[in-house]
C-alpha cells in the first residue's frame, strides 16, 4: 500500500546531510544576483531553473556539478548565506523537518574584504533566526575541502573551534574523494578532541578504501553516502560494529551516477543488516527534492510503512550532533508525531 504524501509530510523528520549552498531557492539566487549585479544565464526563475536544478533524469556527476558552477558566484555576495540559512529552515519547517544540520564551507564564499569568518557569522545568523521563527532545531557543520590549500583548511579548523559554542556542531570533509584525506588527519583529531564530532564524505565517488580512511584515519562517527559499502561485506560489518551512522542520499546518488538505479542502492540491505541508516537531501535545490520526497521514494522502493519511516527519523536523531537535552525534546516530538 502506498503511503499518503500528507502523512509523510506530517511526520517529524531529521536531515543530517544538507549542503546550505545546494539548498538555495532559485528565486533567491536570481534576486541576489540582480541586486549585486552578478550575471546569471536567465532573468526569470522559470528560465533560470534548467541552469541551477538538474533534470530528474540527470545521471552524471559532471552534469550535477555544472549547476554549481552557474550559481556559485552569486553566493559570494555578502549576506547571501544569511538569507539562504533563514530560508532553508523556513523550507524545512514547511516540509515537516524538526532538526536540520546545514553544512557549508565559508572559505568558498570568502572574497577580498569579506572573510570566511564574515560568511560563517552571516550563515549562523540566518540559521539562528530561521530556526527561531520557524521552530526548527539546527546545527551548522563546517566543511573542510580536500581540494582547498592546507592553509585554508587550517584556518577553517580554527574557525570551527572558535564557533563550537555558537552554532557549529561538527565538521565534515568534502570535495573530490580521490584526493587523499591523510593531510587532514591531524586537524580532525584536534577537532574531535575539542568535542566537535566528525562526518566525512566517503564511498560516494570512490571505493571502500575511502570509508576505511574516514573511519580509521579521520575519526569519523558518521559517513556521508557510504554507497561503496555494498562492495565490501567485511568492511560493512566493521562499520556496523563500530556504530557509525550512514547519511544516505538516494536521489543525489542516482543523479550523480553513484548508483545505476535504486535497485543497486545498498540502503535497504544495510538497514536489514542492522546499520544505522538515515535518509537525507544532500542538495535539495539542485536535485529539486524535499526530505518528504526522499522518505516517499524509500517507501515506494522498499515498501516501508509509516512506522518504519518514523524509525528512520528516530535513528537520524540518535546520530544527530545534538546535546542530550535537545535530543530528548525532539525524540518526544517525533514519537508523538507532531511537527
Ligand atoms: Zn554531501
Amino acid at each position: 500500500m502506498s503511503l499518503e504524501r500528507a502523512a509523510v509530510l506530517a511526520l517529524p523528520k531529521v536531515d543530517l546531510h544538507c549542503h546550505l549552498d545546494g539548498a538555495v531557492r532559485p528565486g533567491t539566487l536570481l534576486e541576489i544576483a540582480q541586486a549585486a549585479g552578478i550575471p546569471l544565464p536567465a532573468d526569470t526563475v522559470e528560465e533560470l531553473l534548467p541552469h541551477v536544478r538538474v533534470s530528474p533524469d540527470c545521471r552524471t556527476l559532471r552534469d550535477f556539478l555544472l549547476t554549481f558552477e552557474t550559481f556559485y558566484p552569486v553566493l559570494n555576495a555578502p549576506g547571501s548565506l544569511e538569507r539562504a540559512g533563514y530560508e532553508l529552515l523556513e523550507d524545512a519547517a514547511a516540509d515537516g523537518v524538526v532538526h536540520l544540520e546545514a553544512r557549508f564551507c565559508p572559505a568558498l564564499q570568502a572574497t577580498d574584504g569579506h572573510s570566511a569568518e564574515d560568511v560563517l557569522r552571516e550563515a549562523l545568523a540566518g540559521l539562528a533566526s530561521g530556526g527561531r521563527d520557524h521552530g526548527v532545531s539546527w546545527g551548522a557543520i563546517l566543511c573542510l575541502y580536500r581540494s582547498e590549500p592546507p592553509e585554508v583548511n587550517a584556518a577553517l579548523t580554527e574557525l570551527a573551534l572558535a564557533y563550537a559554542d555558537r552554532g557549529v556542531v561538527g565538521v565534515d570533509l568534502a570535495g573530490p574523494e580521490d584526493m587523499p584525506g591523510e593531510p587532514f588527519a591531524e586537524d580532525f583529531r584536534r577537532l574531535r578532541e575539542a568535542g566537535l564530532p566528525v562526518t566525512i564524505h566517503a564511498g560516494e565517488a570512490c571505493g571502500p578504501e575511502s570509508i576505511v580512511e574516514a573511519m580509521d584515519g579521520l575519526v569519523a562517527t558518521r559517513i556521508g553516502h557510504a554507497v561503496a559499502l555494498r562492495e565490501d561485506a567485511a568492511l560493512a560489518d566493521r562499520v556496523r560494529q563500530a556504530g557509525l551512522a550512514l547519511e544516505c542520499c538516494l536521489t543525489s546518488n542516482l543523479q550523480t551516477g553513484a548508483v545505476s538505479g535504486l535497485d543497486a542502492h545498498p540502503f535497504d540491505a544495510l538497514h536489514r543488516a542492522g546499520h544505522l541508516v538515515t535518509l537525507n537531501t544532500d542538495d535539495p535545490a539542485v536535485s529539486g527534492i524535499t526530505l518528504t520526497d526522499e522518505y516517499l521514494l524509500a517507501a515506494a522502493t522498499w515498501g516501508y510503512d509509516l512506522e518504519q519511516l518514523r524509525a528512520f527519523a528516530l535513528a537520524a536523531l540518535e546520530a544527530a550532533f545534538l546535546d542530550e537535552a535537545g535530543r530528548a525534546a525532539l525524540r518526544a516530538r517525533i514519537e508523538a508525531g507532531t511537527v
